[in-house]
């Protein structure tokens, strides 16, 4: 990988978590998701955190101020210098123009952004048996990558716990939002000639390699 930032798009439970941690141990470049910032926000019980609290569990964007303000902040920090593998972040035009701009005052090459795409009917049953570690994140699947112990991360030892908002009434709203927010940055970035696109239906592994071959 070089220097360049990338932007992992798709909907919810594309796999955008699972490929930003393999492509984190790839290349060393730090994963940021900020909707695992904003739950550990929460579980802090920060302002912040209870400034989102409404909004993600309904489903809906948390506010753009706040979004980003938070990756203006993580962006400055030393380890992100280098590039960072965005996941979650932008999913508004608004967003993805904040970030260009941020990129450039910092003297940054400009994101690449990588479409992982995923039916609409793959998505609903990955979302509704995901397992995530409160501790690291890492995701699980209860029939395509269940966890050696039940309820235990096979990574850290966390425990595992379903997430508020994949529950089938807030993921479909999730998959609206997405539709009508996140899916015309598809647009904006393919204009921009910065976009690359995986078939994200594919197992775990052909989906990194195909990622990598698409941003090397
Ligand atoms: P996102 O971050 O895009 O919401 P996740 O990485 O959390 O998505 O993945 C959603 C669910 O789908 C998880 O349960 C994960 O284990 C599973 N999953 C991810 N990638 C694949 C894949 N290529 N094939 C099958 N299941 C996958
Ligand atoms: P995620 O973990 O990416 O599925 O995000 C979970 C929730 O966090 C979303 O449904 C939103 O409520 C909120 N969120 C995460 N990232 C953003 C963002 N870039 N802009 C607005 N809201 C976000």
């Amino acid at each position: 990988m070089t220097g360049t930032s990338l932007v992992l798009l798709g909907p919810p439970g594309a796999g955008k978590g699972t490929q930003a941690a393999r492509l984190e141990a790839a290349s060393g470049f730090p994963h940021v998701a900020t909707g695992d910032m904003l739950r550990m926000a929460r579980s802090a019980g920060t302002p912040l955190g209870d400034r989102a609290k409404a909004y993600m569990d309904r489903g809906d964007l948390v506010p753009d101020d706040v979004i980003i303000g938070l990756i203006e902040e993580r962006l400055s920090e030393d380890d992100a210098m280098k590039g960072v593998i965005l996941d979650g972040f932008p999913r508004n035009p608004a967003q993805a123009k904040e970030l260009d701009r941020l990129m450039e005052t910092m003297g940054r090459e400009l994101p690449l952004a990588v479409h992982i795409k995923v039916s609409r009917e793959e998505v609903l049953a990955r979302l509704t048996g995901r397992l995530v570690c409160e501790r690291c994140q890492e995701a699980y699947h209860v029939m395509t990558r269940p966890p050696k112990t039940i309820g235990v991360c096979d990574k850290c030892g966390g425990r595992l716990v379903t997430r508020s908002d994949d529950s089938p009434e807030t993921v479909r709203h999730r998959l609206q939002v997405y539709e009508e927010m996140t899916a015309p940055l598809i647009v904006y970035y393919g204009d921009l000639g910065r976009l690359r696109e995986v078939d994200g239906e594919r197992p775990v592994d052909d989906v990194a390699r195909e990622l990598l071959e698409a941003i090397s």
